[in-house]
């Protein structure tokens, strides 16, 4: 019997609230900086992340040293399934991608500080810079979606995945919205889950990655992921708009 599989599979993973356990994004800032006016701002709409990042990296009362994120990131454990996650796509040859809308200097920090240094990560790119000021760079556009995002990760989902691959996408949050409607499979939880409930959106619902690990080894074993109509429809209506 021919077990190969007869679509290609890319999963894509947020990082924040996913992998780490809280949102390092928001706590990072809420303890070393200022969240007001910033988060308010960004919740009810009325700017997006961009201005968002840009706003607390200015609250900052001291600079996001290598020592001082080192100590930080002690506070915040890590998924304890995640290594499971990597070594089920490792053992099925899946191509894995983390995708964050956060920051690489705590986003590549973190899952390093955990030995995870070969990971493919895409998120926004920020330094500290000789003065000590937090800088930030947006490599990723969110052209065409109506999200608030600087990293848009429907467009990135899009980009780094061909019409017949099958897509699966684990995430728990508001930046997890647009690509969850291109995705054939959804694990979902907290805000990502109620909205996918608002929405009809088939998910599998989870709370630690545990639950994650056995549900996508039966999916990954199988011979046919189907892909799910309503995101086919999304995908071609995006890539056509080009
Ligand atoms: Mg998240
Ligand atoms: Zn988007």
């Amino acid at each position: 019997m021919n077990t190969e599989r007869l679509y290609p599979v890319r999963i894509f993973c947020d990082f924040d609230g996913t992998i780490s356990t809280k949102d390092i994004g928001y706590d990072l800032f809420d303890q070393f900086g200022d969240q007001s006016p910033w988060h308010d701002d960004l919740i009810d709409g009325r700017i997006g992340i961009r201005d968002y990042w840009r706003g607390v990296a200015r609250t900052l009362r001291q600079p996001l040293t290598n020592e001082l994120l080192e100590e930080y990131f002690q506070t915040i454990p890590i998924d304890p399934d995640f290594s499971s996650i990597l070594e089920l796509v490792r053992e099925e040859n899946v191509p894995f991608t983390v995708l964050s809308d956060g920051l690489s200097i705590y986003v590549r920090r973190y899952l390093s500080l955990h030995g995870f240094d070969d990971l493919d990560i895409i998120c926004n790119e920020a330094w500290t810079d000789e003065e000590g000021n937090l800088n930030i760079r947006f490599p990723y556009s969110s052209d065409g979606c109506d999200c608030p995002s600087a990293v848009c990760k429907r467009n990135v989902v899009l980009t780094h995945s061909t019409p017949n691959e099958r897509i699966i996408y684990i995430g728990d949050g508001l930046s997890d919205f647009c690509p969850a409607e291109t995705a054939d499979v959804i694990f979902a939880k907290g805000n990502l889950a109620s909205y996918c409930n608002r929405n009809g959106l088939p998910h599998h619902s989870w709370k630690h990655l545990s639950e994650v690990v056995p549900e996508l080894r039966k999916l990954l074993a199988k011979r046919r992921i189907r892909a799910r109509h309503q995101a086919e429809m999304v995908r071609k209506r995006v890539w056509e708009s080009g």
